[in-house]
């Protein structure tokens, strides 16, 4: 993969805001876009097949997988979840940015294999907010919500390999930090080179 655009990945225990978080991201800006993934976890309530997910069985799952279809893979919560390569290549190609919402498993195999994706880690202010909005999604019951929150502490522990950390206290705040760090990528010498090769050789003449 030889493209211009940034790989982000941004990981999250259940309840930190993740998801509302990558898509007001999205939303405010034109040249960043999120992967959907592949998964075979039964769609919820709400959730559009081909924009949350892809949902697909475990035997399409299994075949991609073959087929080597997956930048990373991973089972989450007892169900499988994959990265489309041939998307995210694309998209690099292109020259867009790209956002992968995903564990922290799939997280490090991304890494180790683009080792300049850029890792972002959204923790909840608090142990009793993360317990409050694992609860307040009043779609599991109490047994579903302690196995999350047991695997919320799980999928905290492994901050450490991430680059930036983002608390999700004030929701605007974290959203302007996660726009600070797409921004500082977008600003290196490396990548404006080639986006202000014409100035640059205009002002080198
Ligand atoms: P949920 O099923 O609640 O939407 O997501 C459960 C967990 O799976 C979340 O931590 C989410 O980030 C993660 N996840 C979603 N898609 C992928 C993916 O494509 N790969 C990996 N490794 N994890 C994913």
């Amino acid at each position: 993969m030889n493209g211009t655009g940034t790989l982000y990945t941004v990981s999250a225990p259940s309840g930190a805001g993740k998801t509302s978080l990558v898509n007001a991201l999205i939303e405010r800006d034109q040249g960043l876009r999120v992967s959907v993934s592949h998964t075979t976890r039964p769609q919820r309530p709400g959730e559009r097949d081909g924009v949350d997910y892809h949902f697909v069985d475990e035997a399409v799952f299994t075949t991609m997988l073959a087929e080597a279809a997956f930048l990373e893979h991973a089972r989450v919560f007892g169900n499988l979840y994959g990265t489309s390569q041939a998307w995210v290549e694309q998209q690099l190609a292109q020259g867009t940015d790209v956002v992968l919402e995903i564990d922290w498993q799939g997280a490090e195999q991304v890494k180790r294999q683009l080792p300049a994706t850029r890792s972002i880690f959204i923790l909840p202010p608090s142990r009793q907010t993360l317990e409050q909005r694992l609860t307040g999604r009043g779609q599991d019951g109490p047994e579903v919500i302690a196995a999350r929150m047991a695997q919320a502490v799980e999928e905290i522990s492994h901050f450490v390999q991430s680059d930036f950390l983002v608390v999700n206290n004030d929701f605007e705040q974290a959203l302007a930090e996660l726009q600070t760090i797409v921004a500082c990528h977008r600003l290196q010498t490396s990548r404006q080179q080639q986006l202000l090769s014409d100035l640059l050789q205009n002002l080198l003449a």
